[in-house]
């Protein structure tokens, strides 16, 4: 039935019963009022008739006569009762008689006995017609009761049942949809003769119905899709390892399992911090993690890892993941992922490298040197002289020979300093010993350029650790820099300084300086600043940076495009003097 239908008819009814118990009520009031009527007007009126007569027959006179006449009038007109008509004739006789012959006493005891007969007959009908009242009246309240009564219960039903057969279905529904809400698909509701609820029901479980399958297709996508992300990183030959924000494994490929010697099973779930305590080659890889991303310059050396019973060498990079949740503006960290790429065969290429140039370089040094050698023999007057294009010609072949040497000895360096076989003797050594030797080396080019080198050195000279060969390398390669790209006619400031531990040595130049976008970049290998006219290898700076930092010292620069640059080398002082 339909919830319209349903208030109509409860409210309908109730109005109905309303109207049946008000038209009961007044139907039985009426029934009432009729009977007391009846005997108010048919016997009470008759008693009062008779009593006025009673009354004035005890004293006759003109006045008490017509009274009487009148009350008995009123009693002829109001003869209701079986015999009454009878006992009244009776008693107009009498009276008429007694009208005539006033002292006939016997006429009084007859009028008395008539009127008695008449009073005797309402009496009796009073009687009667009172229990007939009573019995109406006993009627009138069983029917009002009962009507009252009834509807009573039916309304007692109606207000039972009417709201709950509305609300009841509503508070279903709310559950069920709370329970889609909670994710639970699977729920159905079922609404039996509720038309509309019915209704409403069928609506819903085709939307729960629908929804449960677009979850199954996304769940059944994401599952397809997982597993296609976990097959390409199993798939991938370098270990990959992905932790969540909390730093738990949330993925390994079996390379990783592998290199770490942990089951892959055993890793995933497990937190990062858990198995680095154990695991030596995982407490390496979160070490960054731990203290913080590094500085993107930094240098990363390649971790060592023996695998396959062979040494292998992988390069790790961390990769933080940050995502914009859905409705968030700002992005959030969920997670990191470590890669490790294997850099064995780049490692091994680049040894076979560094080997071959270190063979080349010294092979070349001994022919080069017998060549330097024949060349002084040629310039020697000695053994003969030599026109004016002969001794250009020496000349010319002569700077090429001191320029093979630079390149080679250069070459022979950087092969040591990259396979990390830098032979130091660090002593005390005298600061002023490898400056003035460096001025030196210098001088001819110097004067060639007419460059002026002016050297400042403090009161106090302290001794500085130093190995004074490799540091006379790297300040000759400083000044030579200095000549080479300076103006003619410029000059060369060597400035020495004391601090509290340690020494610095710079070298000023009023030369071309460098672009800034270049500046952290010459301390490169082979790195050359573009369109660089002076002949080089790009070597100088990057084997003076690391026969400082071999020292413990450091190297830095100070330049500016078209003014000029400062290079500056710093020692440690030695405690011994
Ligand atoms: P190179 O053999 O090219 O001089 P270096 O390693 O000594 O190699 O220097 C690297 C680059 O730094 C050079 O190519 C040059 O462009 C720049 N450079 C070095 N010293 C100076 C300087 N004193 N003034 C300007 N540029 C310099």
């Amino acid at each position: 039935m339909k919830t319209k239908t349903k208030l109509n008819l409860g409210v309908g009814s109730l109005f109905i019963l309303i109207i049946l118990l008000s038209l009961v009520s007044v139907y039985n009031i009426n029934a009432l009022k009729s009977d007391s009527d009846n005997i108010l007007k048919a016997n009470y009126n008759s008693l009062l008739y008779c009593r006025n007569i009673l009354t004035d027959i005890e004293h006759i006179s003109v006045y008490n006569l017509k009274n009487i006449e009148d009350n008995i009038k009123k009693q002829e007109a109001n003869i209701t009762e079986q015999g009454e008509e009878k006992a009244t004739k009776q008693l107009r006789l009498n009276l008429n008689a007694l009208k005539e012959n006033q002292k006939d006493s016997s006429l009084y005891k007859k009028i008395k006995l008539d009127l008695y007969q008449i009073m005797e007959l309402n009496m009796q009908a009073i009687q009667r017609k009172s229990t007939i009242a009573q019995s109406t009246a006993d009627n009138a309240v069983f029917w009002i009761v009962f009507t009252g009564s009834s509807c009573f219960l039916i309304a007692f039903v109606l207000l039972i049942n009417l709201p709950a057969s509305i609300a009841n279905p509503i508070k279903e529904l709310s559950e069920s949809i709370k329970q889609i809400a909670n994710k639970n698909y699977s729920e159905r509701v079922s609404f039996e003769g509720h038309s509309e609820f019915k209704e409403l029901a069928n609506s819903f479980n085709t939307m729960a119905e629908k929804l449960e399958e677009y979850n199954n297709s996304n769940l059944a996508k994401l599952m397809m899709a997982m597993k296609r992300t976990e097959t390409i990183i199993d798939n991938i030959h370098d270990p990959v390892i992905g932790l969540d924000e909390n730093l738990m494994i949330i993925f390994a490929n079996e390379q990783a399992s592998k290199i770490c010697g942990i089951n892959k099973q055993n890793m995933i779930g497990s937190l990062v911090i858990d198995l680095a305590s154990k695991n030596d080659l995982i407490n390496n890889l979160i070490k960054d993690l731990m203290i913080g991303e590094l500085p993107k310059s930094k240098k990363v050396t390649p971790i060592k890892i023996i695998n396959d019973n062979k040494e292998n060498y992988y390069e790790k990079e961390t990769i933080h993941i940050s995502i914009t949740p859905t409705g968030e503006k700002s992005k959030r960290l969920v997670g990191h992922v470590i890669l490790l790429r294997n850099v064995t065969v780049y490692k091994e290429m680049d040894a076979a490298k560094t080997n071959f140039i270190a063979t080349v370089s010294h092979e070349f040094k001994t022919p080069i040197s017998s060549i330097k050698m024949s060349l002084n023999l040629l310039e020697n007057k000695k053994i003969g002289t030599l026109n004016q294009e002969q001794e250009q010609l020496v000349t010319s072949i002569n700077d090429d020979i001191n320029r093979l040497l630079k390149i080679t000895g250069e070459l022979l360096n950087m092969t040591q300093a990259e396979s990390g076989n830098i032979q130091l003797s660090i002593i005390p050594t005298d600061p002023i010993e490898f400056i003035n030797y460096s001025i030196n080396a210098n001088k001819t080019s110097a004067e060639q350029k007419n460059i002026l080198i002016k050297s400042e050195l403090p009161m106090n000279i302290y001794k500085v650790m130093a190995d004074g060969e490799k540091s006379a390398w790297v300040l000759t390669n400083l000044i030579s820099n200095a000549i080479r790209y300076s103006h003619e006619n410029s000059e060369i400031v060597i400035q020495m300084t004391n601090e509290t531990d340690k020494v610095k040595i710079s070298v000023t130049d009023k030369g071309q300086g460098i672009a800034t976008k270049h500046k952290e970049k010459i301390f490169d290998r082979y790195y050359r600043v573009p369109g660089s006219k002076k002949e080089g290898t790009g070597l100088g700076l990057s084997i003076s940076k690391e026969f400082m930092e071999a020292q413990g010292g450091s190297i830095s620069v100070n330049t500016e495009l078209g003014i000029g640059s400062t290079f500056e080398i710093t020692f440690n002082i030695s405690l011994l003097v």
